[in-house]
């Protein structure tokens, strides 16, 4: 049976660091601030928003919310961007996406500061981050190398299998993988005989949205597996890309859903946000 990867654990222990880290920040004059912009009344978006607040609450983050109507126009929410840009007091902003179809993500991200992108979306940081330079790494792939880190899951020299290659996911891993010297495959919906490619890997990463996809035949024994993806089951559970009952057999590794990659997202923003404010 594989040993189950305790994100909810790790990212226990990180918010609590971070929270010494912030009680220091603060003698020396310094209040951390995050600014969360949330345009349109999504449920789900509601909910991330809440999660957010709490966990900056509990570190001692200071936390404010931006709340837009659904109709909002591209050049009112630039505005805002550009005037939280400006705030002295405000070291992060955060765009909940998605954002309404008539508004331009990538034009919204790009106008948020570099320096105050905690959420590591704007396009510059996303090059640094290619280019291997000091950034804000996007907090998913960033949860997912501390996951593997904690547990002295060796990454050097092994094939990293990514399933999914969306901009907050899959595309920013690669990069992270790289970093650590594994050989790196992608697959996406276009990908002909998946199996054959998930089979291979030592470390499978999986962030495509699709409850239970990943079965125990698609998996190498031994292999580590790591689940992104955050879906409801046939009977209303909360459930991840990957069957978990029968992978665990086979895997050495597994994050669990709930409890694996989702905390550490959180626990990594919070990072984020402090290295916004240390700097
Ligand atoms: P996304 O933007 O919808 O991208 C999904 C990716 O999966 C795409 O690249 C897509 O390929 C690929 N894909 C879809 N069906 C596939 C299939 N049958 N075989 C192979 N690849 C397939 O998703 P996302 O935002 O990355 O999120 C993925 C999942 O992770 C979701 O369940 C989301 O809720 C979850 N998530 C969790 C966290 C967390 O903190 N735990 C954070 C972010 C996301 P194409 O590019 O070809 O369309």
């Amino acid at each position: 049976m594989a040993v189950i990867l305790d994100g909810k654990e790790l990212a226990r222990k990180i918010r609590q660091n971070l929270r010494e880290e912030v009680d220091a920040l603060k003698r020396r004059g310094i209040l951390p601030k995050l600014a969360v912009i949330l345009v349109g009344d999504d449920n789900a978006s509601k909910i991330y928003v809440k999660n957010k607040s709490k966990a900056c609450e509990e570190i001692g983050i200071d936390f404010e919310e931006y709340v837009l109507k659904e109709d909002i126009q591209m050049d009112e929410l630039k505005n805002l961007i550009n005037s939280l840009n400006e705030k002295k007091d405000i070291q992060g902003i955060l765009l909940q996406c998605p954002l309404p179809p008539h508004l331009d993500v990538n034009e919204a991200l790009k106008t948020i500061d570099p320096k105050k992108d905690v959420d590591g979306f704007n396009p510059l940081n996303v090059g640094k981050l290619s280019l291997g330079q000091d950034t804000f790494v996007s907090c998913t792939p960033y949860g997912i190398v501390k996951i593997l880190e904690e547990y002295n899951i060796p990454i050097q020299g092994k094939h990293v299998v990514i399933l999914g290659r969306s901009n907050i996911v899959g595309k920013p891993l690669i990069q992270c993988m790289l970093q650590k010297n594994a050989t790196v495959t992608v697959c996406h919906s276009k990908t002909e005989n998946i199996k054959e490619f998930t089979r291979q890997a030592d470390i499978l990463i999986v962030a495509i949205g699709k409850a239970k996809f990943v079965t125990m035949d698609m998996v190498k024994q031994g292999a580590t597996v790591i689940d992104v993806g955050i879906n409801r089951s046939e009977d209303g559970k909360l459930c991840g890309d990957v069957d978990f009952e029968n992978v665990q057999k086979t895997a050495s590794y597994i994050t669990p859903v709930p409890g694996g990659v989702g905390p550490m997202t959180i626990a990594m923003l919070m990072s984020n946000i402090v290295k916004a404010a240390k700097n």
